[in-house]
């Protein structure tokens, strides 16, 4: 069983997984012949994965069978267990018990391999997945953050070729995140509105880093991008937060993801990348709900990090942002 242990000494926690040693993506993905291997998660091979904990279905569709076009299931590798007791052993060698949920999204029931290949219809049906399960998994009142995540391509660390996603339920609230929550509820208390409508105001008006707008949601390079070509797509306004969207904000989000992806691959090809999706601050802090807005980052993978960054925590990002944005927005270099 996994262990979340507390580095006293960094005032962090480590999730120390064992399972995950088991995981196909230990043998490089680029070695396995993704053509001649059965792929688990196309639709027909329902009974390859564990039982399923969701999944938007056609209509008299049977649970674990064909006939879906999203479908959520329990990591076979996973880093914590939702049967793991709920309890945290005190002193300097503290530790939670392995307890938490790792869930898989399984964005598509075709053999996709990349997001750019999604239809509207496709980023729908994921937005709606998503809505549902972070919904789901926020009642649980032993779960303290939820970490949703997308990790395309063998240098974001993909473990599966089919487009997945990933949820993981923690029953504390990680170390930056934390910190991240803090200077959100200050900002927003001495301002009166949420940080991020401050600098999606400031972006929109001088245009540098803005990339497209749509609906309530802009996409722009942030200003200290910590990876090349980073674009964060965020709401200036509340327009709640993943599991509460409505279905027309919900459909602007997929069409300016699906833009953004665009302008991605037309400036860097075929490249990998991690994409986050905030979620909603889980408790009863108000202040914090309302200084929270709906955020999705996408990572670039262009290099690979080194040992500055591994040891100082600060990244080295080789690209103006302001250069990225402009390039994003199909003008020339010059
Ligand atoms: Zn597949």
């Amino acid at each position: 069983m996994s262990e979340i242990r507390y580095d006293s000494l960094h005032d962090t926690h480590v999730l120390i997984a064992p399972e995950r040693l088991h995981r196909p993506d230990m043998i490089p993905i680029q070695m396995i012949n993704q053509e001649e291997s059965v792929c688990p998660f196309c639709e027909g091979n329902e009974l390859m994965t564990p039982k399923e904990i969701y999944a938007i279905r056609i209509l008299d569709s049977l649970a674990n069978g064909v006939g879906w076009k999203t479908r959520v299931v329990p990591n076979l590798y996973k880093a914590v267990a939702i049967e793991a007791p709920h309890s945290y052993h005190h002193g300097n060698f503290g530790y939670w018990d392995g307890f938490g949920a790792h869930e898989v999204i399984i964005d598509t029931s075709m053999h996709k391999t990349s997001m750019m290949q999604w239809d509207q219809q496709e980023r729908c049906d994921w937005l709606k997945t998503l809505r549902q399960r972070v919904g789901d998994l926020r009642r649980d009142q032993r779960i303290s953050y939820l970490s949703l995540f997308k990790n395309e391509g063998f240098d974001a660390g993909s473990t599966m070729a089919h487009c997945h996603t990933q949820l993981i339920g923690l029953p504390l609230i990680p170390k930056e995140i934390h910190l991240m929550n803090r200077y959100a509820v200050d900002y927003y208390k001495e301002h009166h509105h949420a940080l991020i409508e401050s600098i999606i105001s400031y972006e929109e008006e001088s245009l540098v880093r803005m990339v497209e707008t749509h609906g309530a949601f802009s996409a722009f390079c942030p200003y200290a991008s910590s990876y090349p070509f980073e674009v964060m797509i965020s709401s200036k306004y509340h327009v709640g937060q993943i599991d509460t969207l409505n279905e027309s904000d919900l459909d602007d989000l997929a069409t300016l993801l699906g833009s953004v992806l665009l302008r991605l691959k037309s400036e860097l090809n075929s490249f990998s990348f991690n994409l986050s999706i905030s979620t909603p601050p889980l408790g009863e802090d108000i202040s914090l709900y309302e200084a929270h807005r709906l955020r999705i980052r996408i990572m670039p993978r262009l290099y690979r990090l080194g040992g500055f960054e591994m040891s100082s925590h600060m990244m080295i990002n080789p690209v103006l942002p302001e250069l990225a944005a402009k390039l994003l927005r199909g003008e020339e270099y010059d």
